[in-house]
């Protein structure tokens, strides 16, 4: 492996791939493989969920998983808890300080309530969840409270929530290190209303590896 930027990443790559700015992916990730997510050019945040594979009625709970580590914030050493009390995956290692589970996903119906009417056509996280998801016969009962990498969302003694200007930069990537078979959902965040991607959405990559011989 002589790319940099998969330094300290299991040997075998399994899939190597650019999610363009603005666009959906997902992918199954199995028990033991990693997934690396890199902020290729700073501050883009990366909405995520996480479904079981076998049975997707259990899926990624920002509740259990803030309730099991006693923290709003993800980091080093969090564990994403399943609706069902179960570990889903680990960050096994992030190069940015903590990343947000609170903030949410951005929607039209969000936009227009925050930013004007005339923000209806601008594509959201919400479209491409639903687009990810209906590809596994999942539908809008199916979205759940997510994870935003690289998404700064402070919380202020009075408990007041920001959306402020990133803390992550180029080529900043977290680690996941999946503790049951799971099916990774992205949205490459499309905001431009405010600055969880710098008001300028952009490419981010996704490699999935495993210690697992050929
Ligand atoms: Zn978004």
């Amino acid at each position: 492996m002589n790319d940099p930027a998969l330094a300290g990443l299991p040997g075998r790559v399994l899939l190597d791939h650019i999610v363009p700015a603005r666009a959906a992916w997902d992918h199954v990730v199995r028990a033991g493989e990693s997934l690396r997510i890199i902020d290729l050019e700073g501050n883009q945040a990366v909405d995520f969920l996480l479904y079981a594979m076998r049975d997707d009625s259990e899926r990624y709970s920002a509740q259990d998983t803030i309730a099991a580590q006693r923290n709003i914030f993800l980091r080093t050493g969090s564990v994403l808890m399943s609706n069902e009390g179960n570990p889903m995956a680990r960050v096994a290692r992030t190069t940015v300080a903590y990343h947000d589970t609170i903030g949410g996903a951005c929607s039209c119906e969000s936009n227009t309530l925050r930013y004007g009417h005339h923000t209806k056509a601008q594509h959201a996280c919400v479209d491409n969840f639903l687009d990810a998801n209906l590809r596994h016969g999942r539908g809008k009962r199916d979205m759940v409270s997510n994870i935003n990498w690289f998404m700064n969302v402070p919380v202020e003694a009075d408990g007041t929530l920001g959306i402020v200007d990133g803390i992550s930069a180029p080529g900043l990537y977290v680690d996941l290190q999946a503790l049951m078979d799971v099916v990774a959902v992205v949205s490459n965040c499309p905001q431009i209303n405010n600055p969880c991607n710098g008001f300028n959405p952009t490419p981010v990559r996704v490699v999935i590896s495993t210690e697992e011989p050929v």
